[in-house]
């Protein structure tokens, strides 16, 4: 059951609870994954339109739950790869270059939690995630306004913090700006069943 997974996600915990036993693991893990936009695959592809959209799409994407999907901070989509796509000159961003950005921001962030127990904004929390990432004046609007139209769970208006945080970092800025609410944001999935 992929919904086993939230509770881990959360704690970094897998808790195994039998009659008489209850066992804690460590589980502190990243989650990728990736899905289909509907069951048959052609959603948003424009050569092969999906014959029963939206409800294909909507069937399909309710197997994975409100909650669960509430957990994943960053959900991008990716228009499928095309043979002409093949042919394409490399990005001008090669991984080695997206690599040491990430390695920079992994630094700041050593030395913010440096003695508090932490390592990373993922871990961060309450009154220490809201001092380390509390956004500007703007940032903090934008953030307001989008957790009413967004419905966003307390979970997820945190989250976008940390994401946010996280943004900022790589750009090494200092203070969460309301650019970096803003992408964080852009990262938030949108129920298609409230649509
Ligand atoms: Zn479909």
């Amino acid at each position: 059951m992929l919904d086993s997974l939230r509770q881990p996600i959360e704690t970094g915990e897998a808790v195994v609870a039998r009659a008489n036993a209850h066992v804690r693991f460590p589980a502190r893990f990243q989650l990728v994954a990736a899905m289909n936009p509907c069951r048959c695959g052609y959603l948003t592809d424009p050569g092969q339109a999906c014959g029963r959209a939206p409800k294909c799409a909507v069937d399909y994407q309710s197997r994975i739950s409100g909650p669960l999907f509430d957990r994943i901070d960053v959900h991008v989509e990716v228009a499928g790869v095309s043979a002409a796509d093949l042919s394409l000159p490399p990005p001008a961003e090669g991984s080695a270059q997206v690599a040491a950005r990430v390695a920079k921001a992994r630094d700041i962030q050593r030395a913010r939690y440096d003695g508090k127990g932490i390592r990373t904004n993922a871990e961060a929390e309450g009154e220490l995630l809201e001092a380390v990432a509390g956004p500007d004046d703007v940032g903090r609007r934008l953030l307001t306004d989008a957790a009413e139209t967004m419905r966003l769970t307390a979970r997820g208006y945190h989250r976008v913090l940390r994401v946010a945080r996280t943004i900022a970092d790589l750009a090494a800025a200092e203070r969460v700006l309301r650019p970096h609410i803003a992408e964080a944001l852009s990262y938030r999935r949108i129920s298609q069943a409230n649509g």
